[in-house]
């Protein structure tokens, strides 16, 4: 997920619950975990804590109105899915959501 108003990623969300696997912990340094609530982060400390396959950072509805919780803290992984990548327009997919020009 990317910010800025003019992101499709505030109207999106789709990214963050795809997968209880995809927002994991890689290289994020020791300061940036302990800033994350230690209720939104897995038991194993892998990765953030989800909902079924929704990431418990996750504010709004999907394809509605959406943001992070922990944005400025928020996992490289969820840095690196741009809008239109392959990663999005499989998580967009996912929610029956049109796949982005690019
Ligand atoms: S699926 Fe794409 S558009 Fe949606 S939040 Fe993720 S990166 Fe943004
Ligand atoms: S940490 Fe934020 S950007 Fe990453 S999956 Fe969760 S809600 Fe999405």
């Amino acid at each position: 997920m990317q910010g800025g108003n003019s992101s499709p990623c505030t109207v999106c969300g789709a990214c963050c619950a795809y997968s209880d696997e995809w927002p994991r912990f890689t290289i994020e340094d020791d300061a940036t975990l302990d800033r994350i609530p230690a209720e939104m982060v897995n038991d194993q400390l892998s990765g953030m804590r989800c909902d079924g396959v929704r990431c418990l950072a996750l504010v709004g509805q999907i394809g509605v109105a959406t943001s992070c919780a922990i944005y400025a803290d928020r996992p490289e992984v969820c840095r690196a899915c741009e809008p239109g990548d392959h990663a999005c327009d499989m998580a967009r997919e996912r929610h029956g959501l049109p796949l982005l020009a690019r």
